[in-house]
Order: C-alpha cells, then sequence, then structure tokens
C-alpha cells in the first residue's frame, strides 16, 4: 500500500497531554531555578508517592531518556557514556543519558521552548523493580552532584507475591523516610502520603481503562499512541492532573467506540506487542503496520503503569505490594499467563516480541516463553531484533521484512 493512503487518527487528547508535560516540565524548570521546592529524581516504578507526602517535585530521568530516543538524539549520545565505561551492552537509556548530560544537551529545550537545561536535583530514589541499571545510573548522577542516591531492592523473577516479599520492601520503605525528612527539611505527612496513594491509585485505575479500550473492534488506540498517551500514568502519578487528562482521553476514546471509529483506516488485523518499543521508529512503525491493515493494540510495556494494588488506608503496604506485583519483576510462568489472558482480553490475531539489545529486562523472548505461549495458543509470534535507544542495534529493513512476512502468514492463519 502507497504511503499516502496510510491512515493514522490522531487523537484530539493529545495536545492535552502535550499540555500536561509541558506544565510538568516547566514547574520543574521553575522550582530548580528558584530553588524554592525540593527536587528528587526517581525511577519511573519508584516510590513516587512517598516524595509526595514530603513535598517534593519528582523528576523521572527514564522520560527524559525516551524523548532522546524519540527525537533520535540518543544514538550519538551513547558513545560519550561508552567512552567513560559505560558500556554498549547495557541499557541504552542510561548511556544516552549520561551521554546528554556529558554534552550539555537536553530534547527539553526543543520541545518545551524557556527550557534550557534538565533540572537540579537533591536527591536520587530509585527501586530495581524493574533491573539494576537504574541504581548504577543514579549512582553516577549521585558522584557527579554530590547528593545521595536511596533506594529499594526488590526480589526478582518473583512467581507468587507472597507477604513475606511485601513485607521485606515495607521495611525498606520505611527504612528512606528518615534520610528522606532530612533531605526535605520536613516530616512525612501520612494524610498527605495517602492522599497521594490514593489519587495515583485513580491516575492507575484510569489508565487502566483508557488501555482497555483497546479491546473494542475496531480498537480506537493504538500502542504507538500509548507510548506518548502513557506520559501522565508516569511522571503525574500521585497528581490530580493526571487524573483531570485521562478523564478527557477516556471520553474521546469512548466516543471513537460509540462511533464504530479505530485508530487506523482499515484494521484487518490484531497485534500485541510484548517489551520496549523502539523509540526512534515510532511514527515509521505505526505507519508500516497501519498500511498492512494491521493495528498494534496492546502491550506489555504501557501496562507496566497499572497499580492495582494501591489502597490509601494500607499506604506502605500496598505500594510495596503493587510496586512488586508489576510485570517486570515476575517469572517467565506468571508472565505467560499474563500474556495469554491478554491475547484474549484483545482478540489478538498474532504477537510481536521486541528483543532489545540492551534491555534483557523488558525482553520476554530469552527463554523459551514465545514457543510455549505459541504451543498452548496457537496464535503466530515474530521476534524482532532492535533497541529502545540504539538505532545501530535494528536493521530497518530487516524489520520490514520480518513484519511484512508475518502480516501474510496471519493472512493465511486466517483463511
Ligand atoms: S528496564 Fe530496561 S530500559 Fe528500563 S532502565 Fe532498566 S535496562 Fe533500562
Amino acid at each position: 500500500m502507497a504511503a499516502e493512503e496510510v491512515v493514522l487518527r490522531r487523537l484530539k487528547t493529545s495536545k492535552d497531554i502535550g499540555k500536561f508535560m509541558s506544565d510538568y516540565y516547566h514547574e520543574l524548570d521553575a522550582a530548580s531555578k528558584s530553588g524554592k521546592q525540593k527536587i528528587a529524581w526517581c525511577t519511573s516504578v519508584g516510590p513516587a508517592e512517598i516524595l509526595r507526602g514530603m513535598g517534593f517535585l519528582i523528576y523521572f530521568p527514564e522520560t527524559h531518556s525516551a524523548m532522546l530516543g524519540s527525537t533520535r538524539m540518543a544514538t550519538e549520545l551513547i558513545p560519550k557514556a561508552n567512552a567513560i565505561g559505560y558500556s554498549p551492552e547495557i541499557c541504552s537509556y542510561l548511556t544516552a543519558d549520561i551521554g546528554a548530560f556529558l554534552q550539555g544537551v537536553t530534547p527539553l529545550s526543543k520541545a518545551f521552548p524557556g527550557i534550557e537545561s534538565i533540572p537540579g536535583c537533591d536527591v536520587l530514589v530509585y527501586n530495581t523493580n524493574q533491573c539494576r541499571d537504574v541504581q548504577d545510573w543514579f549512582a553516577w548522577y549521585s558522584r557527579k552532584f554530590g547528593v545521595p542516591s536511596v533506594g529499594i531492592e526488590t526480589h526478582r523473577n518473583v512467581g507468587t507475591v507472597t507477604d513475606t516479599h511485601v513485607s521485606s520492601i515495607v521495611g525498606q520503605m520505611e527504612s528512606l523516610v528518615e534520610p528522606l525528612e532530612k533531605i526535605a527539611g520536613r516530616r512525612l505527612d501520612m494524610d498527605e502520603l495517602k492522599h497521594a496513594v490514593a489519587l495515583s491509585r485513580q491516575c492507575s485505575d484510569l489508565w487502566e481503562e483508557v488501555l482497555a479500550t483497546a479491546a473494542a473492534v475496531p480498537s480506537p488506540l493504538t500502542f504507538f499512541d500509548g507510548t506518548t498517551l502513557m506520559g501522565p500514568a508516569v511522571v503525574g502519578r500521585g497528581t490530580q492532573k493526571a487524573i483531570d487528562v485521562y478523564k478527557l482521553l477516556l471520553e474521546e476514546l469512548n466516543e471513537r467506540i460509540a462511533q464504530g471509529v479505530g485508530a487506523i483506516g482499515e484494521e484487518k488485523y490484531r497485534i500485541y506487542w510484548d517489551g520496549m518499543p523502539v523509540w526512534g521508529r515510532l511514527g515509521p512503525h505505526s505507519k508500516l503496520f497501519a498500511g498492512l491493515k494491521a493495528n498494534v493494540i496492546a502491550s506489555t510495556y504501557c501496562s507496566s503503569w497499572i497499580f492495582s494494588a494501591l489502597d490509601p488506608e494500607k499506604p506502605m503496604e500496598s505500594m510495596a505490594r503493587a510496586y512488586t506485583e508489576l510485570f517486570i519483576v515476575r517469572s517467565d510462568e506468571y508472565k505467560e499467563n499474563y500474556i495469554k489472558g491478554k491475547l484474549e482480553l484483545f482478540h489478538c490475531d498474532g504477537i510481536i516480541y521486541h528483543d532489545a539489545k540492551t534491555c534483557p529486562n523488558n525482553s520476554n523472548c530469552r527463554y523459551g516463553l514465545p514457543q510455549r505461549l505459541q504451543a498452548q495458543t496457537n496464535i503466530p509470534a515474530l521476534m524482532i531484533n532492535g533497541d529502545l535507544n540504539d538505532l545501530r542495534l535494528l536493521s530497518d529493513e530487516q524489520t520490514k521484512t520480518n513484519i511484512e512476512a508475518f502480516i501474510e502468514q496471519l493472512e493465511e492463519s486466517k483463511a
């Protein structure tokens, strides 16, 4: 199909999401310049609610690094971090972000006029629930800025989340409070913490509803839309503004469903995506699939910011549970069952696994999972080699050829 025939229907609410992100970064920038409010850097699934309960503004370096990827700045910056000893084999969020710092550049200045640099940092707070790379990433900044890096070391490869897992994380969270209070210059307010947990839970529920709209046929949403729409769920959880913007988004998606309007021109094939997006190829990939009448409708990735266990009445315990129940933390057996359920829920014809070279933590095709799942479901699967940020690690031609062949296979299996 010729490129001009590809129909991608943009959501009106993406403008509101863009405004949300602009306000978020400008607020951080103003606080950084005035020094009037403390800023904590936090991992994307770190204990943000505790930080909100002490009045910190929160900056998430992973979101910044995703922007380095989507603006295609990352690939040239990664070697700067390689040159100081951070291997090209490790997380390309880490290497791109440190590379950008060393080079003194940021995509924020182009995206949000008036912002010249990333915000200042009073403390770094991590949770290794996703990987060890975040701990090493934050340790580098900790040494650079001369500020503490504190965090939680989570169990990994977890099958059933037990009370033992939860209580050990609660203990670690509680031990963060005193050092963080010293930096914040104030006490943790339990009411503020509960309020932040309640807001996070509402945000999570709305985000879950947003993603669930993709079960409609045709789907009003694509995975590629989801990767940018998820901004407020990552950086704004624990705030009312994130809830407000997701209510608007949900309304628009439900309108689309009521009118039978899909996100792409014609949806003949429905595909599930496992793993990270290729940030520097969001546009080309969304066009490639739409041109093949295939909609990538749902993913393990965008669902990573659903925290259904959060409960304001049990803030610490429910945070410990929610941040351990995450897909990325779990065993392959759990992941297999999880994906199987999603393939049914979203009526998928096929599944694509992105084997991201520098993120083994979010690549689920290295220990036989796709083969086991295909044997159970009979749903065709494709593995593509690539990376989240380092564009030297993928071949566009090979990816295109493999995806086209995969869609042909789906055509045959439907027939
Ligand atoms: S989960 Fe992957 S992409 Fe995210 S910080 Fe860890 S290694 Fe990097």
